[in-house]
């Protein structure tokens, strides 16, 4: 078995574009779910921050470097693009390896917006994209008590660790 640990922080857009009332930018993609937000997240991609920590946990179980490897931000291919995308590839490439997922633990730290409506189904999504068991993947939510960078709403950061088989 191979464990792999991921890690990944995007701050909130505090442009005045951000804060020109458009219903479109304001939510955040966690886990492939939609989520008000006063802010949207800066990113290349779509900025879904939970899977960009569990591809890095998956990519790291496997030593296959991390996702800004695999998927470069200067290249134009994954501007905006669904993060979703990314995992199910990644989880490909680790099939073609011969390796399977056996779980995946994780936690969002984030002061705002309120996680708990939405945890299921980042969880079903994961499952889905992950091809395991939905009892096979969790995600925690937590606060940091208002200390920090995501105590200060400045941002969102993920941790996420994985265990992988390779047979
Ligand atoms: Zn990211």
């Amino acid at each position: 078995m191979r464990i792999g640990h991921g890690f990944d922080v995007h701050r909130f857009d505090d442009s005045n574009e951000a804060f020109n009332g458009l219903s479109e930018k304001a939510r955040i993609t966690l886990g492939g779910v939609l989520i008000p937000s006063s802010r949207p997240l800066l990113a290349h991609s779509d900025g879904d921050v939970l899977i960009h920590a569990v591809c890095d946990a998956l990519l790291g179980a496997a030593a296959m470097g991390d996702i800004g490897h695999h998927f470069p931000d200067t290249d134009s291919r994954y501007k905006g693009i669904d993060s979703r995308k990314l995992l199910r590839h990644v989880v490909l490439l680790l099939m073609d390896r011969g390796f399977s997922v056996i779980n995946v633990d994780s936690t969002i730290v984030a002061q705002a917006p309120k996680m708990a409506p939405y945890i299921e189904a980042m969880c079903q999504n994961l499952a889905n994209d992950l091809t395991i068991a939905r009892d096979a993947v969790n995600i925690k939510a937590t606060t940091t008590e208002k200390l920090g960078y995501a105590g200060r709403k400045e941002g969102i950061a993920v941790h996420a660790v994985t265990l992988l088989d390779n047979g």
